[in-house]
C-alpha cells in the first residue's frame, strides 16, 4: 500500500499500516454502504486513493462478504471501464421500534435496502419487556430464513424516549410509561443478539443525513413527528450531537407558546403540545388514522377550514425552529412524520416564517425540506446503530463469526 495517504495513522510499522488497512476498509464499506453502488473509479476519486489500492481494498471486502462488483455497464467511456462496487445486503441487521400502539420489527441489509418490515399490533403501549418478547418471537419465526440467507451483524432499536446511548437504558419514554428500563439488554437475552438503542427522532436524523434528503450535509436538524409526540436530532459538523448521555436534540419539549397548556414532561408550552397528530387527525374527523390518510384527507379538505390550524401548528413550529436555527446554523432542517404532512400543506408559509423570525445571517442560509425515507427511516436509523460495529472495522467479521 506504500504511495497511498494514508487515512489515520503512518506508515512504517506493522502495527500502523494494520491501523491503515483497517480504516481504508471502513472508508470503502461505508462509501460504498451509504452510496448503494459506486464505480471503483468513483471511490477512487471519493478516497484519494490510488486505484491498486482500492481493487485490494474492494477484493478484501468481496472475501468477508461484504461487498460484490458486477461489469460496467457503459462501455462507451473512455478507458477501462469501470465495475461497479455493491453492498451485500445479505449482511444484515433487525431494527426495532416500539410505539404506542405496535411494535415494527425489520430486516435491513448492508446498502440500507429494507428486505422486510413486519408490524405487530398492540392493544395498549407495549411493556419493555412485550417488546423483547415479541422481538423475539418474529425473530424466531424468521430464524430459518435468517439462518439460511443472512449474516444478522446485531439488532438496533429506535425508542420513542431518553435512551441512554452506552448501555441501551431507556430512562424515560412517556408515551410508552417507560422509566429506567434496560431494553437492549432484555432484547439481548431474548434473542441472543448484540442489542444497542437510541432515541428514534436521533437515528432518523442520522438516517436521513447518510441516505436521505440531507445527504452531502454536515449540519442538519431532524424533526420527526409520530403518535408519541415531536422528537428531534442535531447534527453539527458531520455529527449526531448526542450530549453526555444520548439525550440531545428534544426539541419536542422547547417552549413556544408562554400561555400553553401543560406538558407530561412536568413543563408547559412545549412544541409537542401545540402542534400535534391527534389535532390533525380531529380537523379531519379521522381520530386514530394512519398519517396517509390523514395527509390525504387534509389535502382534499376544505382550504378555509383546514389552513387556520395548519398555520397556527406552522406558527409554533416556526418558533422552535427559529429557536434552533439561532443556536446550531444548520445547512437544512429536515421534517418528518406528521410534520412533513404540516408542512406539506403550506411550505412557503412555514419557510417565510422561519426566514424572517431568525437571525439574517442563519435565517438566510436554511434550507427546509421533507423528510424522502418515509416509513422506513427508523428501521434504517435503527439497522445503522447495529451495522456501526462493522462499518467502522470490517475485519470484525473476518475474526469471530457473529451470532
Ligand atoms: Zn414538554
Amino acid at each position: 500500500m506504500s504511495g497511498d495517504a494514508p487515512v489515520v495513522g503512518r506508515h512504517g510499522s506493522a502495527s500502523s499500516s494494520e491501523t491503515t488497512r483497517r480504516a481504508n476498509l471502513s472508508l470503502v464499506l461505508s462509501l460504498v454502504h451509504h452510496s448503494g453502488a459506486l464505480s471503483r473509479a468513483e471511490i477512487t476519486r471519493m478516497t484519494g486513493l490510488n486505484r491498486s489500492t482500492i481493487a485490494t481494498l474492494v477484493a478484501h471486502l468481496g472475501e468477508l462478504g461484504l461487498v460484490y462488483e458486477t461489469a460496467a455497464a457503459t462501455p462507451a467511456q473512455i478507458g477501462r471501464p469501470s465495475p461497479t462496487v455493491r453492498a451485500t445486503s445479505s449482511t444484515a441487521a433487525i431494527a426495532v421500534n416500539p410505539e404506542i400502539d405496535a411494535v415494527t420489527i425489520g430486516l435491513v441489509g448492508l446498502g440500507g435496502e429494507v428486505i422486510r418490515k413486519i408490524r405487530f399490533a398492540t392493544e395498549q403501549a407495549p411493556s419493555a419487556r412485550e417488546v423483547a418478547n415479541i422481538t423475539a418471537a418474529i425473530v424466531e419465526g424468521m430464524r430459518t430464513e435468517l439462518e439460511q440467507s443472512y449474516r444478522i451483524v446485531g439488532i438496533g432499536v429506535a425508542v420513542p424516549g431518553l435512551t441512554r446511548a452506552d448501555d441501551g437504558v431507556v430512562s424515560y419514554a412517556p408515551h410508552l410509561g417507560w422509566r429506567d428500563e434496560p431494553i437492549a439488554a432484555m432484547i439481548a437475552e431474548a434473542t441472543g443478539f448484540a442489542v444497542s438503542a437510541a432515541n428514534d427522532a436521533s437515528l432518523g436524523a442520522g438516517a436521513e443525513l447518510l441516505f436521505g434528503a440531507g445527504k452531502g450535509s454536515h449540519d442538519l436538524i431532524y424533526l420527526n413527528g409520530g403518535a408519541s409526540g415531536i422528537g428531534g436530532g442535531v447534527i453539527s459538523n458531520g455529527v449526531l450531537r448526542t450530549g453526555r448521555n444520548g439525550y440531545a436534540g428534544e426539541l419536542g419539549h422547547t417552549l413556544v407558546n408562554s400561555a400553553g397548556v401543560a406538558c407530561h414532561c412536568g413543563a408547559s408550552g412545549c412544541l409537542e403540545t401545540e402542534v400535534s397528530l391527534a389535532r390533525l387527525q380531529r380537523l379531519v374527523g379521522l381520530a386514530g388514522a394512519d398519517l396517509e390518510v390523514v395527509e390525504a384527507a387534509l389535502h382534499a379538505g376544505t382550504p378555509e377550514l383546514v389552513l387556520p390550524e395548519i398555520h397556527r401548528q406552522l406558527d409554533f413550529l416556526a418558533i422552535a425552529l427559529r429557536n434552533a436555527v439561532n443556536v446550531f446554523n444548520p445547512e437544512r432542517v429536515i421534517l418528518g412524520g406528521f410534520l412533513a404532512t404540516v408542512f406539506s400543506l403550506a411550505p412557503d408559509y412555514l419557510i417565510d416564517r422561519v426566514t424572517s423570525l431568525s437571525l439574517h445571517g442563519p435565517g438566510e442560509v436554511v434550507q427546509i425540506s421533507r423528510a424522502v425515507l418515509g416509513t422506513n427511516i427508523l428501521m434504517i436509523g435503527a439497522a445503522e446503530l447495529a451495522l456501526s460495529g462493522v462499518l467502522a472495522d470490517p475485519l470484525l467479521l473476518a475474526v469471530e463469526p457473529v451470532a
